[in-house]
């Protein structure tokens, strides 16, 4: 079979759920056994997203090859069950890079380079690597942004030329919102129809709309959007706001959306998996209501619920799904570290949870009273999972407190302390100095060579594990033996370059730091055994001070 390409596009408003619903689609195909990828186009002219502030743009998601990519990539991941590389990912800025690249190169051989047709050739070429990169059967790809902006309409036109080669290989999907005014009461339509119209100006036509909601779409309604969209009533598909993402596939198969995508694209589309990986987790999710209560410390948390929980979006998934596994219901509090800074009476408030998590961040900000949190779980047997930051920080107050090196620090915040624990190498150093930010940190994934007998060892039943990895700054070596002896164990190393990449306190019920970003590989399906890890220790040990 031609690898099948689906184009999911938004109408109406962002935010509107179109990574959720690729990624869902996604998902649907996997069931029934077939190779599925997916494909972020983000139409803004970063090149890439790690430059951005994860406040207003959400979590930098990073691939195994080390891409710095938008936080849908995450949820395909964590939909398809599948790695996804930076071929899985574009952004209007690397698209224009290759093209005037290529032109500076002689590459398209001295003809005019226009924005039509280039621009979408190279989108086409792009999306076409991707799928025999990762040997895609179907290919989900979501645009980014709404249909009518400027951004993404050479996007659209790349689809466009896509189906007019290939008609039966590409499939067209409009997710659109359907408002319920409140002065009104019932869900209205018209926004949705419009953004169908919209779509016939860039000459496409949707084959199917996804009709986004806070509840179920009616047949009156099915029969509007189908009528005034050109369409038949069963291609609109409903998906009314649900309590867990992971459960949109169904709703979506309820409507027989796969199989209708498979008549569209013509291809036959078998039987769907009986028992598959997808239904054991739902059914393990449903039967479990155990809370565990985890606090992450971190700084900026202040600044609403909402952002934070783009920003954190891989942390959050991961805490949830180790607890599904543990029959558990994980409940997450975010602490604003600033708050321990103006009153260390605050502290306290550590005693009302079960575990603490402190994520990844840069910068000053808040840092004392992050090394304060980490100090109370270290002191009072709270289980702890210190990620890339969180391991630096734990590995500074365990300098300053048990060590008493006062002084001591991450040169990230103190260029000039006498005791740097957490230092820069001179090629990191030359990068900031020189202003080199975009895609210069240690990025993607690195070997680690687990201490035989180790607790880390059993926990991921391995020797040798790999991991993401996203930060500048490294656990300096000349500190080592000192924190070995007074009991923070250095347990993971980088062999290549003998880099600390796990230290692990004895005598605790756990706490551990980690340089890399296990939330990346964790999966609905296959929770991460860090975070399945915390959670075991955090159900175990009561929520009291010890
Ligand atoms: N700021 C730290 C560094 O750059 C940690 C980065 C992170 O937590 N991702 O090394």
């Amino acid at each position: 079979m031609n690898t099948k390409y689906i184009f999911v596009i938004g109408g109406v408003l962002s935010g509107v759920g179109k990574g959720v619903t690729t990624a869902s689609i996604g998902r649907i195909f996997k069931n029934y056994g077939y190779k599925v990828s997916a494909i972020k186009i983000d139409p803004y002219i970063n090149v890439d997203a790690g430059t951005m502030n994860p406040l207003e743009h959400g979590e930098v998601f990073v691939t195994e090859d080390g891409d710095e990519t938008d936080q849908d990539m995450g949820n395909y991941e964590r939909f398809l069950d599948t790695d996804l590389y930076s071929s899985n990912y574009m952004t209007t800025g690397r698209v224009y890079l290759s093209v005037i690249e290529r032109e500076r190169s002689m590459g398209y051989k001295g003809k005019c380079v226009q924005v039509v047709p280039h621009i979408p050739f190279e989108v086409i070429d792009r999306i076409k690597k991707a799928a025999e990169n990762t040997k895609a059967e179907i290919m989900v790809v979501e645009v980014g942004g709404t249909v009518g902006e400027y951004e993404n309409i050479l996007y659209l036109e790349a689809a466009r030329m896509m189906k007019l080669d290939n008609p039966d290989d590409v499939a067209i999907v409009l997710v659109g919102y359907m408002p319920v005014p409140s002065h009104l009461g019932e869900m209205k339509t018209k926004p949705t129809q419009h953004a169908a119209r919209t779509l016939n100006n860039s000459g496409l036509q949707a084959d199917f709309i996804v009709a986004r909601g806070k509840y179920e779409l009616d047949k009156p309604r099915k029969e509007k959007l189908a009528l005034f969209c050109w369409m038949k009533p069963e291609d609109i598909i409903s998906a009314p706001d649900v309590e867990s993402i992971y459960t949109i596939p169904v709703v979506l198969e309820k409507q027989n959306f796969g199989q209708l995508l498979a008549q569209k694209l013509k291809f036959k589309l078998g039987a769907v998996k009986k028992n598959n990986e997808w239904d054991k987790f739902l059914n393990k999710a449903k039967a479990n209501k155990k809370p565990v209560k985890i606090a992450v410390v971190g700084k900026y948390f202040a600044t609403g619920a909402y952002t934070l929980s783009d920003s954190y979006i891989s942390v959050i998934q991961a805490v949830k799904h180790a607890a599904w596994w543990q029959g558990a219901e994980a409940e997450m509090t975010w602490l604003d570290s600033e708050d321990f800074e103006k009153d260390t009476n605050q502290i306290k408030k550590l005693k009302n949870y079960d575990a603490l998590i402190v994520p990844g961040g840069f910068g000053t900000r808040g840092i004392e009273g992050i090394i304060l949190a980490i100090k109370y779980a270290r002191e009072n047997n709270l289980p702890y999972l210190g990620l890339c930051y969180g391991m630096q920080l734990a590995t500074v107050e365990f300098a300053r407190n048990v060590l008493n090196l006062a002084d001591a620090h991450t040169v990230e915040c103190n260029a000039k302390t006498t005791d740097p624990i957490i230092h820069i190498n001179p090629t990191q150093a030359k990068n900031v100095s020189k202003n080199r930010y975009g895609g210069t940190m240690r990025l993607g994934a690195y070997d680690c060579n687990l201490k035989e007998g180790s607790k880390m060892a059993k926990l991921y039943g391995a020797k040798k594990i790999s991991e993401r990895h996203r930060h500048r700054y490294e656990f300096n070596n000349d500190y080592r033996s000192q924190i070995e002896l007074a009991g923070l164990e250095c347990v993971g190393i980088n062999k290549e370059t003998n880099l600390v990449e796990i230290v692990e306190l004895q005598d605790h019920p756990f706490f551990v730091g980690v340089q890399f970003h296990p939330e990346f590989k964790s999966r609905p399906t296959r929770p991460h055994p860090l975070f399945l890890g915390l959670v075991k220790a955090g159900l175990i040990a009561p929520a009291s001070p010890k």
